[in-house]
């Protein structure tokens, strides 16, 4: 039996995506196995895909296009290794030098840095937000658990550039209520176990489910 399961659920007449867990020993990457297959399951609705009901490939409104991307660290790492550069050489070239002039890491965006011929390059190492977002509607717990992860690997990336020095002092002011959003929680959270598991992790098979749940 699998240690999760995506179901489709009706609340309130609309169709939503709920996760359920039914091992509690999984791990991120089998979270992440169980995911993957949303984005060419055309039963679910997408709010902006062609029709509503296709695969993400191919998508006219591509999410890529827009997307405010800091990726969480284990993705950070091996994008920098992957392009056989430093990452402090990956934080100056491949990030928004506005965000970063206040502190913060955004991949370079509209489209995404990484978006090629509209198809991602770095698609076997994109990180957990890539890999998460879906325009359908979610279930409340499962949308507080996987935006939770997710911010909890980009407030790893966030807390290991600063304490490496890839990042500017925090600036006065220049923020946007996201911005100010971000830095506090990276702040807030930077003791609980599921952002330390990320810096310990080589992969996302090292980080048990059960420090979100
Ligand atoms: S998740 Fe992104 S790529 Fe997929 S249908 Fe929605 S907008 Fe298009
Ligand atoms: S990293 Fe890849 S999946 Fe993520 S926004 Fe960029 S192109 Fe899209």
């Amino acid at each position: 039996m699998s240690k999760l399961e995506v179901y489709q659920t009706s609340e309130n007449g609309i169709v939503k995506l709920g996760l359920k867990v039914w091992d509690r020993t999984a791990s991120l990457a089998d979270l992440l196995e169980c995911w993957q297959p949303l984005c060419d399951d055309e039963t679910i609705f997408k709010a902006y895909g062609q029709g509503h009901h296709a695969a993400c490939k191919g998508c006219p409104n591509n999410c890529c296009n827009t997307a405010y991307v800091i990726p969480d660290l284990i993705s950070f790492r091996k994008m920098a290794a992957n392009l056989h550069i430093s990452e402090p050489q990956f934080v100056q070239d491949w990030f928004e030098p506005d965000k970063l002039a206040l502190g913060l890491l955004k991949l370079k965006a509209n489209p995404c840095i990484f978006l090629q011929e509209g198809i991602c390059s770095i698609y076997p190492l994109r990180s957990l937000i890539c890999r998460f977002y879906i325009c359908t509607e979610l279930t409340p717990d499962t949308e507080q658990l996987i935006y939770f992860i997710a911010w909890s690997g980009a407030a790893a990336t966030q807390i290991y550039a600063r304490q490496q020095g890839y990042l500017p002092a925090p600036a006065a002011s220049g923020y946007t209520s996201f911005d100010r959003f971000f830095i506090e929680l990276a702040d807030a959270c930077q003791d609980l176990p599921g952002v330390k598991a990320f810096f310990a992790a080589d992969d996302y098979r090292d980080i048990p489910l059960e420090y979100f749940l």
